[in-house]
């Protein structure tokens, strides 16, 4: 009778989590075809002159979702530039069969289509998606060598392979010391002897450490991050790619200011169709529910002489790819160890930078694609991480804005967040500013988006 009993639980399971997948896929399709037919409107861009024409086209490509909740583009600038109209169409393959079942079993295991990562392989070009006065920058021969750090949870064999040749293959060795892979205790056989075994034309610049219970992606890199020995930390998610001559702006932008942390512009791979686009250039920003945005930059903003290679000044990163002189990594107090497993690490981390004395910036002429993944498990489990994350972040470094927060989040008001007085030890040690010296001089727009509300009730 048990098994019985279990084996139509089972079935039960199995169907409910097929039929979701067909849902997911056949709401996806209709997402894309709806935001096909919208983005095939006349753009605004045409009613620019010449030259802002050609800079719209240049800075042309796909919003970037990584920590993005989807369907959330808007920024905080107030008026529409060429972001927003000008992703390229998503080109969903007519002749890919999205009901079979190894798709299916892929998108829900992994978040992405495995089947075409299969076909894709350990390596494959992916098209050069720098503006191309990149081209013409020259960077210093003797540059900081880099630790990139990779930490990876139950990822798809594949794409986490090709994130390691793709490093492999398109950085310098002299400034690359070492890759450090980070298995948070995943469960899938084939990352464990068999990835081993295929590292094995890596050796000598790979390190994989195996932690023994699930740590969550902040403790993963920390972990990482103490068996570095580079001068120079490089944060990567496991299904990246990165585009050509990505390091060498990172390194040289650090190595003129230690106390510089610089983000490639994450470009996007698909999670449907692995077809790598550019991402328009856009700065890190979040809203007062401390969801993570991508933000506007206008096409003006670039009208200095380093014209769209211009590092832009970021109020915030979007998650785990930066990089970081490690001694100042070290110095800045790390990632706040007692946050769990996944969130609210990259806009503590963005607002400990600005406040206490560093500078973020995105450096356009650093590309590195990343799978947008639409994770489907565990989201619970995710959820509640991030909210005591984000608790933890208001109560160290809001001050008074916290109320701008529970304003929000009034049902978070009496959720425990744990010890945080070693936190806020390390920002009276560090000296660092206010909340609302970060407003004033890193990101007004976000207190003018409470002025916006405040007179809209009026
Ligand atoms: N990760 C991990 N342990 C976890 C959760 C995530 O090592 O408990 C890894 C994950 O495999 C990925 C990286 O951390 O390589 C960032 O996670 P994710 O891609 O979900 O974050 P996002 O893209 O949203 O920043
Ligand atoms: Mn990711």
């Amino acid at each position: 009778m048990r098994n019985v009993t279990v084996l139509c639980l089972l079935c039960g399971t199995l169907t409910l989590g097929i039929l979701s997948a067909l849902l997911y896929v056949h709401f996806h399709r209709d997402h894309v075809s709806n935001w096909q037919k919208k983005s095939q409107a006349p753009a605004s861009i045409w009613k620019l002159d010449k030259k802002l024409q050609q800079q719209a086209i240049h800075s042309a490509g796909q919003i970037p979702l990584s920590r993005q909740i989807p369907g959330q583009h808007e920024g905080h600038r107030p008026n529409k530039d060429q972001t927003k109209e000008w992703r390229p169409f998503f080109k969903l393959d007519e002749n890919f069969n999205y009901s079979d079942p190894e798709f299916l079993h892929g998108i829900l295991l992994y978040g992405l289509n495995t089947i075409i990562s299969k076909s894709l392989g350990n390596q494959r070009p992916v098209p050069d998606t720098r503006d191309k006065m990149c081209l013409k920058k020259r960077y210093p021969t003797r540059l900081p060598s880099a630790s990139i750090v990779i930490c990876f949870h139950n990822e798809e064999f594949n794409t986490l392979f090709r994130t390691v040749s793709s490093v492999m293959n398109l950085t310098p060795h002299q400034i690359l010391e070492e890759i450090i892979l980070v298995d948070d205790m995943s469960e899938f056989d084939d990352l464990k002897e068999k990835l081993d075994y295929h590292l094995e034309m890596f050796r000598g610049k790979i390190k994989v450490i195996r932690t023994t219970k699930r740590e969550g992606l902040i403790r993963a890199r920390l972990i990482g991050a103490a068996h570095a020995s580079g001068d120079v930390l490089v944060f990567l998610d496991s299904h990246c790619e990165v585009n050509r001559v990505w390091l060498e702006p990172l390194l040289a932008a650090i190595a003129k200011d230690r106390k510089m942390v610089v983000c490639p512009m994450v470009d996007s791979i698909d999670h449907l169709t692995l077809n790598y686009y550019p991402a328009p250039i856009v700065r890190g920003a979040f809203d007062w529910h401390l969801r993570f945005v991508w933000d506007t930059v206008f096409s003006y903003e670039m009208d200095g002489p380093e014209g769209p290679t211009t590092p832009i000044r970021s109020p915030a990163m979007s998650g785990g790819i930066f990089a970081i002189n490690r001694h100042y990594f070290n110095e800045l107090g790390q990632y706040d160890k007692d946050m769990n497993l996944w969130g609210a690490e990259n806009l503590e981390l963005s607002l400990r930078i600005w406040m206490c004395g560093g500078q973020l910036f995105i450096l356009p002429c650093s590309r590195v694609g990343h799978v947008d993944r639409h994770i489907v498990q565990n989201v619970t489990q995710v959820l509640r991480a991030l909210r005591y994350n984000n608790l933890r972040l208001v109560h160290v470094w809001l001050d008074e804005y916290k109320e701008q927060f529970f304003l929000r989040r009034p049902d978070l008001k009496s959720i425990p967040y744990g010890n945080i007085s070693e936190r806020v030890e390390l920002r009276r040690r560090l000296g660092c500013k206010s909340f609302q010296w970060y407003l004033d001089t890193v990101f007004p727009e976000l207190e003018t988006s409470l002025e916006m509300k405040a007179n809209n009730f009026h």
